[in-house]
């Protein structure tokens, strides 16, 4: 039976590779990989020969029919992607769908030999976020990407709304852009709040200052959730920073320094 493994790679730092990652890299018959350039650096490192093959978000049909059959002769493979676990916003499902369309899983398929797909786990900046944080984890959710146009505002308020700590990625030309328009969404939410909640503390009011000052400070508390923001840049890289507090002190950070503006990042919206 063929094995195509899915294989996690360092989200910055090499040695952040299992040793059963490079033990498997280097038994395959094929890497797939997003962009060989980038992981031939890997593979170089750690002088593992094995041949690669182009493998991409825009890889067609045929580059898919020519996978398949390799897996359908017994060879195995290793899908990487550029940077951590193949699949979390990056390629990978497709393929894993198709092979098993078309081989079948444990049993086979249409006659063809079956073909397993396992598992070598690595990092991920979602979880490598995550577990600096300090935000609570044990329940969260992750968004990838936010959409350049269509359908941003909606996913935006889909973090705001969130019951649950979210992640998203976010590449250096748009973090900015991100931050101010959580920014932005969160203030406009609080002051919604606030008009909705007014009418029903009418009797408090009513009763003077202290009534008013119940209300402030009752509102302080629940009208704003996007505190605890931290966002991570670059880990496990030689300029690793986080950014940890509220929208706009992050925000004011980042503005203030060219360098701050640079590199990879990820989002964590605390609840
Ligand atoms: N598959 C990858 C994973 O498992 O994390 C994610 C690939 S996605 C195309 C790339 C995005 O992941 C970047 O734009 C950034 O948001 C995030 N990312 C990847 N490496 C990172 C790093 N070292 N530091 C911060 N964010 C990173």
């Amino acid at each position: 039976m063929a094995t195509l493994y899915i294989v996690g790679t360092p989200i910055g730092n090499l040695e952040d590779i299992s040793m059963r990652a490079l033990r498997i890299l280097g038994e395959v018959d094929f890497i797939l990989c997003e962009d060989t350039r980038v992981t031939r650096t890997l593979l170089e490192h750690y002088q593992i020969k094995t041949p690669t093959i182009s493998y991409h978000q825009h890889s067609g049909e045929s580059k898919e029919a020519e996978i398949i059959n390799l897996l359908a002769g017994g060879k195995n493979l290793a899908l990487v992607s550029d940077a951590g676990t193949p699949g979390i916003s990056d390629p990978g499902g497709k393929l894993i769908q198709a092979a098993l369309e078309k081989l079948g899983g444990e049993t086979g398929a249409n006659g063809y030999s079956p073909v397993k797909i396992e598992s070598v786990p690595g990092p991920s900046a979602v979880t490598a976020a995550l577990s600096i944080s300090g935000i609570p984890t044990d329940k969260f959710v992750f968004l990838g990407f936010p959409p350049h146009k269509k359908g941003r505002q909606t996913f935006l308020k889909k973090i705001v709304a969130s019951e649950w700590p979210v992640v998203v990625y976010e590449s250096k030309h748009r973090i900015l852009k991100l931050l101010n328009e959580l920014r932005e969404l969160t203030d406009k939410t609080a002051n919604d709040e606030i008009k909705n909640y007014l009418p029903t503390c009418l009797p408090d009011r009513q009763a003077g200052q202290a009534g008013e000052l119940r209300i402030t400070n009752k509102k302080q508390n629940q009208s704003n959730p996007l505190t605890s923001v931290v966002v991570c840049r670059e880990l496990s890289k030689m300029h690793e920073t986080v950014y940890r507090g509220s929208l706009e002190s992050i925000m004011e950070k980042i503005q203030s320094d060219k360098n701050d503006q640079k590199g990879e990042f990820v989002v964590i919206v605390g609840k």
